[in-house]
Parts: C-alpha cells; sequence; structure tokens
C-alpha cells in the first residue's frame, strides 16, 4: 500500500483509539479539497499487508481507519488490510469520496464486506460542515455496515487532535487548515 502518513494512535478517526493510515493519491480530486497533497500517486512509503498488520499489532488500539488520498484506488491492498484487521478483532473504518452509487455493484463493493464503517461521497465544498463528527460536507454519509457500532450515536461536533512527540513536535489532525482558529 503506498501510504502517505501514519498515525499510530488518534481517538478522532473513529470509535475509541485507532490505528490510522492516509493513503497517498487520489483519483477524485474535489475541489476545496484539504489533503491535495496526497492526491499524486508518486510513490511515497510502499508497506505490504504484512508489515501493517505488524505495526498495527504493536499498538493497543481497537481499530483501524484508512483515508487519504483514496482508499478505493488502492482497493485490493486495502481490502486485504481490511480483512485481516477484522481477522484479529479490530474494527475497520474506511473514507472514500466514491459516492455509493459508484460502489454498489462494481468491484469496489468488495470493500463494504470488510468494513464496519464506511464513509462514502465527495467533499462538496458548498456543503462544507465543521459540525459533524467524521464528515467534511453533509453530503457526504457515514455507513454502519457490521452491528459492531450499531449503537454508536454520532455527535454534533467536529474534533480536533493535538500530537506531541518526545522531542516536543507537535501535529494537528482534524482541522481544517484554511480556519484561523489558533
Ligand atoms: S476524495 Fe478525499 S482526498 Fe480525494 S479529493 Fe476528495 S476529499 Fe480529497
Amino acid at each position: 500500500m503506498n501510504v502517505a502518513h501514519i498515525e499510530e494512535q488518534s481517538y478522532i478517526y473513529g470509535p475509541g483509539c485507532r490505528f490510522v493510515i492516509w493513503v497517498q493519491g487520489c483519483s477524485l480530486r474535489c475541489k476545496g479539497c484539504w489533503n491535495s497533497e496526497m492526491w499524486s500517486f508518486e510513490k511515497k512509503t510502499d508497506y505490504s499487508t504484512a508489515e501493517l498488520v505488524k505495526k498495527i499489532s504493536s499498538e493497543d488500539v481497537e481499530g483501524v481507519t484508512i483515508l487519504g488520498g483514496e482508499p478505493l484506488d488502492q482497493l485490493s491492498d486495502v481490502y486485504n488490510l481490511c480483512t485481516k484487521c477484522q481477522q484479529l478483532g479490530l474494527s475497520t473504518m474506511v473514507f472514500t469520496g466514491y459516492e455509493l452509487s459508484e460502489i454498489n455493484n462494481t468491484d469496489k463493493s468488495i470493500i463494504k464486506s470488510v468494513s464496519d464503517i464506511l464513509i462514502v461521497g465527495r467533499y462538496d465544498e458548498s456543503l462544507r460542515t465543521i459540525d459533524n463528527q467524521w464528515i467534511g460536507s453533509t453530503n457526504q454519509q457515514i455507513l454502519f455496515l457490521t452491528e459492531r457500532y450499531a449503537d454508536y450515536e454520532i455527535q454534533d461536533a467536529n474534533y480536533m487532535e493535538i500530537d506531541i512527540d518526545e522531542n516536543g513536535k507537535y501535529t494537528i489532525l482534524g482541522f481544517p487548515k484554511d480556519l484561523d482558529y489558533i
């Protein structure tokens, strides 16, 4: 899998503490996308499924979240990783810019069989929201595809996370870069 970035533990990209993977490469190119540096399909860090599973297994997380970039542009790698993670008892959550109508009845639909939560739909800057958990624009849909999070209550809020490493370097996650709040 061509990976742009990994956060080993995060609390804002799905339920609980999660291992989060941003894939490199997106063919959809939504206007106003916050992650346009992840559009290019240039090779960043290439991980095998086994390497990612090893990394994930070394973390105390309840699940894995894959976003990007566009996960379904690397369908077989993402499918294989989600399959392995579910076999290990971890939950899986995938963000895709493809619409549900573009997934159903295509080869992409296999992702539905290995995702506990699937978020679908292009980012539409005219429908932008900062008041809804997980989604960036109100047209996007959150699909709970298994019973695992059937009782989960989506919050009317958006969250950010500040990660400070042992060297004092900080990373801000989940924050729209064109909003000057800090
Ligand atoms: S699908 Fe996601 S990564 Fe791709 S352009 Fe749209 S918002 Fe950006």
